[in-house]
């Protein structure tokens, strides 16, 4: 794990990293509050060590920064300080630092005050990572999704560009579960998800919404280009197969495509996207709906498309 020494004084941190050195810890060092906020944000450390008393920006101010800042207020903060005054200790406390420390510091105190932090810390990295992934097929779940859908969408709304979104539901999967059971219904589950999973790339974010339905967030792709992601899933999906005493569970999957494109805001594109799906199993599952803008649909033969359906083989169907 990661910790970063902020103090004015060199002494000081080459004190505290020398009291450090048999934690196997990485130490990075930053030379005063402002360098020291820079760091936490380069360097996303495990935890802060924090001195008070310092020039510019004081321990204090450093400190509200830091849980203001919704990229750094998850990083515990430990004060570092030649104050011992309880009015002081309170305020760092109350400030939301973990712990606080007065100098002179006894070595073995630090160190297991540090250990205790890091514990902590340990422990509130596993249960936001739980928070995030469906439990049953190992992907980002709904919240995750939402987490990644505003930062994508801030991300568009600044550099411009667009992204797509790809809802998906498995056809007729309760017939799955009647016949099969629902054990057999969660492995196909299992399944499907490795299959979507498998299709995307890196910068793809697949994920479980619920029950039977997944989303893939497309990040700075147009819907024609996620489209052929989707119908890749959906080729694929139609072979995951698995074996029960009463025969092979399979299914097909039906997917609904929009981009951001003339839509203003994140849950506009999830509807969008919706609405596809829904005219996809509407029209007999097994397919892809995609929505291009009435405004920027290329006007083929002379016809603007609100919609474009397209078959199982991707051809389309209806402009
Ligand atoms: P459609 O083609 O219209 O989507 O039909 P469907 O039968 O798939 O209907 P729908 O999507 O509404 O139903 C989803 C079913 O998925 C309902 C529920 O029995 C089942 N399901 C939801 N969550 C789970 C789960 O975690 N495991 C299993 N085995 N089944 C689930
Ligand atoms: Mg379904």
């Amino acid at each position: 794990m990661k910790v970063l020494i902020i103090d004015d004084s060199p002494d000081a941190l080459q004190v505290a990293k020398a009291r450090l050195a048999k934690e196997q810890l990485s130490v990075v060092c930053a030379d005063g509050g402002k360098a020291g906020l820079e760091a936490a944000r380069r360097e996303n450390p495990d935890l802060i060590l924090l001195d008070v008393d310092m020039p510019e920006m004081c321990g204090f101010d450093v400190c509200r920064a830091l849980k203001s800042d919704p990229d750094l207020c998850m990083i515990p903060v430990l004060f570092l300080s030649g104050s011992a005054a309880p009015e002081d200790k309170v305020q760092g406390l109350d400030l939301g630092a973990i712990d606080y420390v007065a100098k002179p510091f006894d070595a073995f105190e630090l160190r297991a005050r540090v250990r205790a932090a890091l514990r902590t810390k340990h422990l509130q990295d596993l249960l936001i990572e739980h928070a995030h992934i469906d439990p049953l097929t190992g992907l980002p779940n709904r919240r995750a999704l939402n987490e990644r859908l505003q930062c994508e969408w801030a991300r568009v709304e600044r550099h411009g560009g667009q992204m797509s979104f790809i809802m998906a539901d498995i056809d007729h999967f309760k017939t799955v579960n009647d016949r099969f059971g629902h054990q057999v219904g969660d492995r196909l589950l299992q399944e499907i998800s490795q299959v979507i999973a498998g299709q995307c790339r890196k910068t793809d974010i697949p994920s479980r919404l619920g029950g039977d339905e997944f989303a893939i967030l497309v990040p700075d792709e147009k819907a024609e280009n996620a489209a052929h992601l989707a119908e890749r899933c959906r080729r694929r999906a139609e072979m995951a197969c698995v074996v029960a005493k009463n025969g092979a569970a399979q299914t097909t999957v039906s997917f609904g495509i929009a981009d951001s494109r003339g839509v203003d805001s994140p849950e506009a594109l999830i509807a969008r996207a919706d609405e596809a799906l829904y005219r996809a199993k509407g029209s007999g599952r097994n397919r892809l709906d995609i929505v291009i803008d009435p405004q920027l649909a290329t006007p083929a033969a002379g016809a603007v498309a609100p919609t474009v359906c397209l078959s199982a083989e991707n051809q389309p169907l209806a402009t």
